[in-house]
This record gives C-alpha cells, sequence and structure tokens, in this order.
C-alpha cells in the first residue's frame, strides 16, 4: 500500500437536513466558478430531485444540460465522456445511487472536469471515494481508480426516502472495512506489504461508530448520520493511499469471485461484501465478529447464503475461486488456502 505524494481528497464535504434546496448557496460558499453545469441522473433520481436542482441552477440563469444514466458499464462512461469532451461543462454534478455516481466519477475524472457527488442512497462507500466500479463486456464489475469527487452532498431528507434494503447494504459495505482492515494488518505483519496506519484507522473508525452506536434503527436520523459519515471517512482512507485497500480485502475478494461465477446478479454490492464479512471475520477470529452479527441481526441485515442465491457446493467454488481475485492483495484467505471440509465447517459454525 504506498502513499501518494499527493493525496486526492475532496475538498468539500456537506451532510445534513436540506442540502438540496441550499445547492446554489453551497458551491458558492465553497468557492466553486460555474457557467454551465452538466446534470447526471436516472429516471428515478430526476423524479426524486433532478428538476428540483434543474430549477435552482435555471433560477440563477445557469445553463444546466441532463443527462440520464441508464447503467454502470463502459457504453454509459462513453457517452458521458463523449458529452463531456463536446459540451466542456464547467461542473459535473452526479445525483444518484452507486451506478450515477460511479459512471459521472469515472467520466468527469477523464477531463479533469470537478465533480461533485449527491448521493440519492447510501449503499456504498463508492459516494467519496476516488473508485468507480465499472461492468465490463462480460457484465463483470471491474475496479477503477480515479478522481476523487471535488465535492460530496448528503442530504438526509434524501437519503431517509431510500429503499430500507439499499441502506443495509450499506451497512454491510461499512461493516466490511472491519475484516479488509484485519486483513492489510496481516500482511504488514508477514511483511508483505507495507501498510498506511493512518488510512486503515479512518477505514475502521466508521464501522466502529456504527457498532457503539446505541439506537441501532435504520430509520433513526441519527443512525444515518453515523452511516453517511463512516461511508465518507472510508472513501477519504481510500483517497489517502489512493488505492481500494483500506476498504477491500478478502471479503471483497468473495463478493468479486460471486459476481465473477454468477452474474447477472440481483444482490446488491453491500449484502455480497457484509455476508463475505461473517465468513472472513470469523476465519480471522475477528474480535469485531460477535458485535457485527448482533448489529446485523437488528437491523435485519440478511446473514445467509440462501439470501446470495449460491448453495454451499458454489460457495466453495466462490472461495477456490478468489486466487484469481487481485492475487497481489494478500488476505486471511491467502494466509489459510482452506479445504472444502474448512469452508463447510466455517458455514455451519457462523449459521451462514
Ligand atoms: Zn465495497
Amino acid at each position: 500500500m504506498k502513499k501518494k505524494l499527493k493525496i486526492d481528497l475532496p475538498e468539500f464535504v456537506e451532510i445534513g437536513d436540506n442540502k438540496l434546496k441550499n445547492l446554489f448557496k453551497i458551491l458558492l460558499f465553497h468557492k466553486l466558478k460555474f457557467k454551465e453545469i452538466l446534470l447526471l441522473g436516472d429516471s428515478k433520481t430526476f423524479l426524486l430531485g433532478g428538476e428540483t436542482i434543474a430549477s435552482i441552477f435555471k433560477k440563477e440563469k445557469i445553463k444546466i444540460l441532463k443527462h440520464l444514466i441508464s447503467n454502470s458499464d463502459e457504453e454509459n462512461v462513453e457517452n458521458i465522456k463523449k458529452f463531456i469532451k463536446e459540451e466542456k461543462p464547467d461542473l459535473v454534478i452526479g445525483f444518484g445511487g452507486g451506478k450515477v455516481l460511479d459512471v459521472a466519477k469515472l467520466a468527469a475524472g477523464k477531463y479533469k472536469t470537478k465533480f461533485i457527488s449527491i448521493p440519492t442512497i447510501l449503499s456504498n462507500d463508492g459516494i467519496a471515494s476516488p473508485v468507480s466500479v465499472i461492468k465490463d463486456k462480460n457484465n463483470i464489475p471491474i475496479s477503477h481508480i480515479t478522481k476523487a469527487p471535488h465535492g460530496v452532498i448528503v442530504d438526509i431528507n434524501i437519503i431517509k426516502k431510500a429503499p430500507i434494503r439499499h441502506i443495509r447494504a450499506g451497512v454491510g459495505d461499512l461493516i466490511s472495512n472491519l475484516s479488509a482492515v484485519f486483513d492489510a494488518r496481516l500482511a504488514q505483519s508477514k511483511g508483505i506489504e507495507k501498510t498506511d496506519s493512518m488510512a486503515l484507522t479512518l477505514a475502521e473508525a466508521g464501522p466502529i461508530s456504527l457498532l457503539q452506536f446505541k439506537n441501532k434503527s435504520i430509520k433513526n436520523n441519527e443512525f444515518l448520520l453515523c452511516l453517511a459519515h463512516g461511508l465518507i471517512k472510508s472513501g477519504f482512507a481510500m483517497c489517502t493511499v489512493g488505492s481500494s485497500r483500506p476498504a477491500s480485502g478478502s471479503e471483497h475478494k468473495i463478493s468479486h469471485s460471486i459476481d465473477y461465477l454468477y452474474s447477472p446478479r440481483k444482490t446488491l454490492h453491500g449484502e455480497q461484501v457484509g455476508i463475505g464479512t461473517i465468513f472472513t471475520m470469523s476465519l480471522q477470529k475477528n474480535e469485531y465478529l460477535d458485535k457485527v452479527k448482533k448489529l446485523y441481526a437488528q437491523i435485519e441485515f440478511p446473514q445467509n447464503l440462501k439470501h446470495l442465491g449460491i448453495t454451499e457446493d458454489e460457495f466453495i467454488e466462490v472461495i477456490y475461486n478468489v486466487k484469481n481475485i487481485r492475487p497481489e492483495r494478500y488476505t486471511i484467505l491467502e494466509d489459510k488456502k482452506l479445504t472444502p471440509k474448512e469452508i463447510k465447517k466455517i458455514i455451519e459454525e457462523t449459521g451462514l
């Protein structure tokens, strides 16, 4: 985990109520200059607040161009890149879930156009990270490192309207940092990799706060704020090292392996890594496992392979295929090299 000389972090983060209504003022407050804006979203998010955003800028006589993103794939990235190249907007605003933000971030990063991330759901830690996950021609999600968003604006009123399933997935992606951080420290202890302790501390701060949170209810505003702060810290941890390492270890390898073997999928990234985390934490003998299971039960997070639509034998295949996923990234799975019998034993012990 090499530290980059220049850390690429967002310039500002705004989290709270009614942020969307004050969007114009927020951008001016952060000294942004713009005459032309490209607003990216999908059909659902344009209904949720896209028109509100457009009307705010129209009122201020700012030219606003709108473009729909239909999927987080290479075709959509190419379309948006072409659009940015031709129109040369001063600012790109992504208003949507992970798919919209991933496409917008990667396309804006290509031309170094300032990108403002406004998530409508908190389903993963891509809202403030330099990582974009884009499906390739075979429908397999691939992670790309790009420029971090210039600004991140989280409006809790908008987030509260998101389907609960997506919020749960965000919890899964944040909690998975505990497994990823363990793996990074393991690689360090074996002398395989030099880790950045500040980035790892930042990555685990969010999930630890969430575990300590008293009123663990997805409908609770404070819990959502804690989740938002945690996902942003996770993004910052990745920014400081220019890599997903602080937030992506063995549990993400399991999720990528599932995507590779059993795509297309209906389950969310956060659900896959959240379930994978139970397996890897058990293998790691991770001190947080019991607390994680308790949190999952409290928020009704799915805790079994059945939810992933994967049988026990298919899961064994998933674990065996992990060796093909980021082989340079050492984790507990490379350390233990499990037999099918050992995999089955963990599935049984954890109730997966
Ligand atoms: Zn993730």
